[in-house]
């Protein structure tokens, strides 16, 4: 059985890729969504309460290989997923698609996480496309800014003191980006560097119309091999599932 630690469109397509293959696979969902598009194979919802409960979780379940599918900004459950698979004895891989890159046009302001994004965009922008998920808005309360904050799903207290909330999931498209900047009047656009192409369009549409764009980098990732796409994935976890 592999584990896939899944939450990204690149979990769920390993899940099918396997599933497809006949490999038993299970994915480990956070839950932090109400409704998710259940990826094929079985499913498991929830934390698991820390590296030594997983580890003691991958032994129970008999799982033979962990890919660790979680989104790039997932700090803890890869740094858990980095502890729990070797006192499992377990192999782990990491599959984290690539980051963006500038493009000529682009006027991004790189910046290592949110406390320094929110201290930024006062010198940047007035009107705020603020698309850094739910998590950690609270960094943004004190900024005099307006802010358009769009997630997946509504996001708890503490929000920016003057925000509209618009919620939701992608795949966005060029065209639909900048008619929501335009009709917004967002003058900076602030996102992760989450990377893929589901959610890439806003980065075309502020280039098209001249907006800065504050990119926040990803964190630091605990040291494991690790592979940029599904298909190199799917050749070691099939290789691990003998
Ligand atoms: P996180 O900070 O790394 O995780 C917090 C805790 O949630 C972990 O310690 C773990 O609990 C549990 N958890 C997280 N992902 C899990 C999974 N796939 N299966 C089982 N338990 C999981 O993660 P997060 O940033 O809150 O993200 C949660 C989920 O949303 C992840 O699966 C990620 O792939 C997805 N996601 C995150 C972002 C983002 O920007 N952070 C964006 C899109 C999707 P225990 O310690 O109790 O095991």
């Amino acid at each position: 059985m592999i584990l896939v630690l899944g939450g990204t469109a690149e979990a769920r397509e390993l899940a099918a890729e396997l599933d497809a293959a006949g490999v038993p696979v299970t994915t480990s969902l956070a839950g932090r969504v109400a409704n998710p598009r259940p990826p094929p194979g079985q499913i498991r919802v929830g934390g698991f309460g820390g590296p030594a409960a997983l580890a003691g979780w991958l032994r129970e379940h008999g799982i033979g290989a962990v890919v660790d599918a979680t989104h790039p900004f997932a700090e803890r459950i890869s740094a858990s997923a980095a502890r729990a698979c070797p006192q499992a004895g377990v192999p782990v891989l990491r599959l984290e698609r690539p980051g963006w890159h500038e493009r000529p046009g682009d006027r991004w302001h790189r910046v290592p996480d949110l406390a320094a994004a929110a201290r930024l965009v006062p010198e940047l922008g007035r009107r705020v496309l603020l698309t850094t998920g739910r998590q950690g808005l609270a960094s943004f309360v004190t900024t005099d800014a307006w802010f358009l904050v769009r997630c997946v799903e509504p996001p708890d207290p503490p929000l920016p003191a003057r925000h509209e909330l618009v919620l939701g999931r992608g795949p966005y498209t060029l065209a639909g980006e900048r008619a929501l900047i335009e009709r917004f009047e967002i003058d900076l656009v602030v996102t992760k560097d989450s990377g893929g192409s589901l959610t890439e369009a806003k980065l075309g549409a502020a280039r098209e119309l001249g907006l800065p764009v504050l990119v926040v980098d990803r964190p630091p990732r605990p040291a494991m091999e690790a592979v940029t796409s599904v298909a190199e994935a799917l050749t070691w976890a099939r290789h691990h599932a003998g």
